[in-house]
Order: C-alpha cells, then sequence, then structure tokens
C-alpha cells in the first residue's frame, strides 16, 4: 500500500469516526483530492472531477473539503481575494515543502520544530498549542 492510500485509508476512518457516511462520490473526491497534492480551491477540484465525468456536484465538493478540514484531514488557505485553497494532509502531525514553480507540496516530518516550540515557550514564557511550518523552494522535479 503507498503512503498515500495508506494516509486515505485512515482519513475515511477519521470521516466515519466523525459521523460523516463515506459515499462513493465522498471516496471520489477524497480520492483526486489528496493525488494533486497541492493547495486547490473547491472550484478546482471540482473541475478536475467533472473532467471523469462522475456527476459531482460543486456543492458535494465544498462540502467534503469543508469536512476534511474540521477533522484535521485538510489545511486551508484563506485568500485575501477569492476564494480558500485546500491541501490534502494526512492527520498526522508534518510540515510542508512547497514548490514555487509547479505548485507540488510534500510533506515533511516535524523533526526539530517540537524542541524549537518546547525552547520558544520557556524563553518567552509562552505557551505554543500547536504550530505551523511551510518551507517554500523549488523541488527535485524542477531543479
Ligand atoms: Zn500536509
Ligand atoms: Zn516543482
Ligand atoms: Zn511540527
Amino acid at each position: 500500500m503507498s503512503a498515500s492510500a495508506a494516509a486515505q485509508d485512515s482519513v475515511y476512518a477519521e470521516l466515519a469516526r466523525s459521523g460523516c457516511r463515506m459515499t462513493a462520490q465522498r471516496k471520489l473526491i477524497v480520492a483526486e483530492f489528496a493525488r494533486l497534492r497541492r493547495y486547490v480551491t473547491p472550484q478546482q477540484l471540482h473541475r478536475r472531477l467533472a473532467q471523469r465525468r462522475a456527476g459531482i456536484g460543486l456543492a458535494t465538493v465544498y462540502r467534503t473539503l469543508d469536512v476534511l478540514e474540521r477533522v484535521g484531514a485538510a489545511t486551508r488557505e484563506p485568500r485575501e481575494h477569492g476564494e480558500a485553497s485546500y491541501l490534502f494532509c494526512a492527520p498526522a502531525h508534518h510540515h510542508h515543502a512547497v514548490c514555487t514553480r509547479c505548485g507540488t507540496v510534500d510533506d515533511v516530518p516535524c523533526g526539530q520544530a517540537e524542541s524549537f516550540a518546547r525552547s520558544l515557550s520557556q524563553r518567552l514564557r509562552f505557551q505554543v498549542r500547536r504550530h505551523r511550518l511551510e518551507f517554500y523552494g523549488v523541488c527535485r522535479r524542477c531543479s
């Protein structure tokens, strides 16, 4: 089983736990969303799905992305102008390396960010509850 398939399975389990029915359409949405590995707006994802002629409505895409975000399986990036975009995320904590050329997002393990957050907590007497890190650069395939 690929890492992405394993991630999808854990997402399905998470969705089922939160009372969300995993219909065939929802599974298609999640599979396509996971495969893209980039930030997409609901409209963009809907356009991709329309090419497959599965008859999935835009409202279903919005709802599914919303539920995915709520269960921690999608990261939402608000935009000042226009729609927010979403990225498929495995529920386990991790970070992102974003390619500024092709837009591909690779997962990065947390590594030393955890101890950095701990030292910040001590130095600044600021209780870090969670953190988010994104690295921007050029990926292997584009360089
Ligand atoms: Zn992620
Ligand atoms: Zn790239
Ligand atoms: Zn981290």
